[in-house]
């Protein structure tokens, strides 16, 4: 991609949790061949190893657990220190408990909500005074289709992902003086080991999936690069607040 688009990220440095797999990897991966330097943030210090190798360009990991509020805010001061600068949060971080309501306890509830939610905001928390450095900043925070419909095992982490928008909507209000477009991408089924573990756990579902979604199979990834270069470059100035679904047509199936 030539840098002087708009679409360009080159100059600008990234940090994505959960950046070492997944959704955040394909997430990163975008950012990094759009020109970004990029963090990748993740428990594990061998998938960030792992990771690391397929990103393009400057990239580096931190090994952190977003819902410890201090390592959460230490690994946004981490990545805007070792990179120079920080411009992009991409809050992709998240994992999933699936129960029947009634037999979710506390402790399941409370990690579920701040390890998808409660991290986003002390993440935003922490990179705004970085972002308000660098003359305005990019938040991208990752929703699902629990942010829209619901799901009989899915209550703590629906909560989150209705949360994620709502987050969005207040930050993108608050600090649109500030130069930070917020915005949350809302994936729907996408083939990763969170959704691994969902069709060993849910009998049917990769069959209701397929037979949901308009594009005719699963999303990969890859699928989520382009929306993050795009909400992360100067192209999306004018969007705010938005929560936009990357779904094959998901979300709009009658
Ligand atoms: P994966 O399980 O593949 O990836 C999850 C990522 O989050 C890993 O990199 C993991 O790294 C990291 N992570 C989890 N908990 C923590 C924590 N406490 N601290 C730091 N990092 C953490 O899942 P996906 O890629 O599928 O999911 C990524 C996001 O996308 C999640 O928010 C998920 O809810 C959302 N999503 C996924 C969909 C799908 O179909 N796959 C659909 C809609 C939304 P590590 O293990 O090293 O900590």
């Amino acid at each position: 991609m030539s840098n002087n688009s708009s679409f360009s990220l080159a100059g600008k440095a990234a940090l994505v949790t959960g950046g070492n797999g997944g959704i955040g990897l394909g997430m990163a991966k975008g950012l990094a061949r759009a020109g970004a330097a990029v963090a990748i943030a993740g428990r594990n210090a061998g998938k960030n190893a792992a990771a690391l190798k397929q990103l393009e360009g400057k990239a580096i990991a931190i090994v952190a657990d977003v819902c410890d509020e201090a390592a959460c805010r230490a690994m946004v001061n981490e990545a805007a220190e070792r990179l120079g600068r920080l411009d992009i949060l991409v809050n992709n971080a998240g994992i999933n408990i699936r129960k029947a309501p009634q037999d979710y306890t506390l402790e399941e509830w409370r990690r579920v909500l701040d390890s998808n939610l409660t991290s986003a905001f002390v993440a935003a928390q922490a990179a705004y005074a970085h972002m308000g450095r660098a003359g305005g900043g990019k938040i991208v925070s990752v929703g699902s289709m629990m942010s829209l419909f619901g799901a009989s095992f899915v209550a703590p982490y629906g909560a989150s992902k209705g949360g994620i928008v709502q987050l969005t909507k207040a930050l993108a209000t608050a600090w649109a003086k500030d130069n930070i477009q917020v915005n949350a991408v809302l994936p729907g089924w996408i083939d990763t080991d969170l959704t691994r573990q969902a069709r060993k756990d849910v009998p049917g579902l990769h069959e209701r999936v397929l037979a949901r979604t308009p594009a005719g199979r699963w999303g990969n990834a890859e699928d989520l690069a382009g929306i993050a270069v795009f909400l992360c470059s100067p192209a999306s100035d004018f969007i705010t607040g938005a929560a936009i679904p990357v779904d094959g047509g998901y979300s709009v199936q009658g």
